[in-house]
C-alpha cells in the first residue's frame, strides 16, 4: 500500500528521496559506525545538511524545507530504517535554540539551523528528574544581567558536538499551592562545538545501542548564561516577568515532548520495517530442511503479523503529524502513537531476530542494531508507562 490519502504527490517525491539518501548514504555509514561506536562525523552531518532535513520545519524564507510535523516524521521514518542516530540528530536542529537575540538575529539562527551549522542538544533530565522531569534541582541564579548554573544534568545527547545546549534549570522553589513545574526556565547555552565551555565539564555514558551520537552526564559549577538567553522572557499581559517565563518554559517543553512523540513514533517504525525487509530477504535465502525458511508457515505468519503491526502505528503517526499540523490539540494521541509504535518496535525486531536464528544473535547481521535501538524507543522521550499515564489520565481524569 503506497498511496494512504496523507501521502500527496509532493508527499511521496519527499518520502522517495529520503529513502534513497537512507538506503545509499546513511545504511553503509551505519553498518561502519555502529560497531566502532562511533559518533556521526560533521562531514555526513554535512551531507544531511545539504538535503535540507536539519530545517524540514524551518520557514522557507530563512532557508528552511517550510514543511511540516508530518514530512518531519515521514522522513524521520526513512532515515531511522537505515540509521536512527541520523533521524535523532534533525531532531537537534528544526529551528530549535534560535529564539534568542533580535530578530536579525533569530533570523541568523535559524537559517544556521536550516543548514545544519546550528545543531544542539537538550539538557532537560537529571540523575533525579526522568519521568518526574518537575523535579528538576539544578538552579540558575541571577547575578546582574547573567545567570550562573549550578547542579547535575544526565543524558544529554550530542552535548560536546553541539552548538548549543537548551537547558532545563530552576530559577526558583515553586510557593506554597504552585505545581512543582512553577520556576522553572530554559536557557540557550551558546559553546563552541566540540569543547565544553567553562563551569561546565561532561563525561560521556557508556549505552548498549544508540551510538552515533554520544550521551553526557554533565556538571555545571558556575557557568553563566546572560539573561538575554532566558527563554519566555516575552509574556502576556498581566503576568509579571517571572511567571510568564516560567509557565511558558515548562509549556514549551511539554509541546516539544508532543513533537518529539510523534517523531519517536515514526523512528520506531522505520527500525521496524528495517527489521521486517532484512527478515524477508532472510527468510527467502535461507534453507533448512531443504526448502527456504520462508516457506515455513511459522516463519511466513510470523513475517505477516510483523507487517500487520508496522502498518498498525504508521497509520496512527501519519494520523497525529497530520492532527498537529492541522493545529488541533494531540498530546493523548501523540502518546498512543509513541506508546503503539514503540512496543511494536521492541515486538518486531525480536522476532526479526528470531527469524535469522543464531545468526540474528550476531553482529554480522543489522537486525541486532534494530533491535539494540528500537529497545530504547520505549524508554527516551517518555516511558511507556509515562505515556499510559497520559492516556489514562484523559480517559479518566487524574489519578489522585
Ligand atoms: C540513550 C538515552 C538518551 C537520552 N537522551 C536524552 C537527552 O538528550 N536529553 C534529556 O534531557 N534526556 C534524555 N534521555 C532521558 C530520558 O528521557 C529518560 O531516561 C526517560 O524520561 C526516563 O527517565 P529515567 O531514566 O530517569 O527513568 P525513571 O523516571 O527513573 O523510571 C524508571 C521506571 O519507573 C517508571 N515510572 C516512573 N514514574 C512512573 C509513574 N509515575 N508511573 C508509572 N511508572 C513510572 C518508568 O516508566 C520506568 O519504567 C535519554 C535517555 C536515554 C536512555
Amino acid at each position: 500500500m503506497n498511496g494512504s490519502r496523507y501521502l500527496t504527490e509532493k508527499r511521496l517525491a519527499i518520502q522517495a528521496e529520503a529513502r534513497r539518501f537512507a538506503m545509499e548514504e546513511v545504511l553503509p555509514l551505519a553498518d561502519e559506525l555502529d560497531p566502532q561506536r562511533a559518533d556521526i562525523p560533521r562531514s555526513f552531518l554535512d551531507r544531511v545538511g545539504e538535503q535540507g532535513y536539519f530545517g524540514i520545519t524551518v520557514p522557507r524564507d530563512v532557508g528552511g524545507m517550510g514543511l511540516g510535523v508530518f514530512e518531519y516524521c515521514l522522513i524521520s521514518e526513512e532515515l531511522a530504517r537505515a540509521w536512527m542516530s541520523v533521524a535523532s540528530i534533525i531532531a537537534r536542529a528544526q529551528g530549535m535554540g534560535a529564539q534568542i537575540g533580535d530578530e536579525e538575529r533569530r533570523r541568523e539562527l535559524l537559517a544556521r539551523s536550516a543548514r545544519g551549522q546550528w545543531i544542539g542538544a537538550a539538557a532537560l533530565s537529571e540523575p533525579n528528574a526522568g519521568s518526574d522531569l518537575a523535579n528538576v534541582h539544578c538552579r540558575a541564579e541571577l547575578d546582574g544581567d547573567e545567570w550562573v548554573v549550578t547542579g547535575d544534568k544526565r543524558w544529554c545527547g550530542n552535548a560536546l558536538a553541539a552548538d548549543f545546549i537548551n537547558l532545563l534549570a530552576r530559577v526558583r522553589d515553586p510557593e506554597p499551592g504552585e505545581p512543582r513545574s512553577a520556576g522553572l526556565a530554559t536557557f540557550v547555552i551558546v559553546k563552541d562545538r566540540g569543547e565544553f565551555p567553562a563551569g561546565l565539564t561532561g563525561e560521556p555514558i557508556d549505552k548498549v545501542g544508540y551510538f552515533g551520537m554520544t550521551t553526557w552526564n554533565l556538571r555545571f559549577d558556575g557557568l553563566r548564561v546572560p539573561d538575554g538567553h532566558r527563554l519566555g522572557n516575552t509574556r502576556p499581559v498581566g503576568v509579571t516577568a517571572n511567571q510568564g517565563a516560567e509557565q511558558s518554559a515548562f509549556r514549551a517543553t511539554q509541546a516539544g515532548l508532543n513533537v518529539a512523540r510523534v517523531h519517536t513514533a515514526a523512528r520506531a517504525v522505520g527500525l521496524a520495517r528495517g527489521a521486517l525487509e532484512d527478515s524477508l530477504a532472510y527468510a527467502q535465502e535461507r534453507v533448512q530442511f531443504e526448502r527456504p525458511i520462508a516457506t515455513f508457515q511459522a516463519i511466513r505468519f510470523k513475517l505477516a503479523d510483523m507487517a500487520t503491526k508496522i502498518e498498525a502505528a504508521r497509520a496512527l503517526y501519519y494520523q497525529v503529524a497530520q492532527a498537529m499540523d492541522d493545529g488541533e490539540s494531540v498530546e493523548r494521541e501523540a502518546a498512543m502513537a509513541k506508546l503503539f509504535a514503540s512496543e511494536m518496535a521492541v515486538d518486531v525486531t525480536g522476532e526479526a531476530m528470531q527469524v535469522h536464528g543464531g545468526n540474528g544473535y550476531t553482529t554480522e547481521r543489522r537486525v541486532e542494531r534494530y533491535w539494540r535501538d528500537a529497545r530504547l524507543t520505549t524508554i527516551f522521550e517518555g516511558t511507556s508507562e509515562i505515556q499510559r499515564r497520559t492516556i489514562s489520565d484523559r480517559l479518566l481524569g487524574r489519578a489522585k
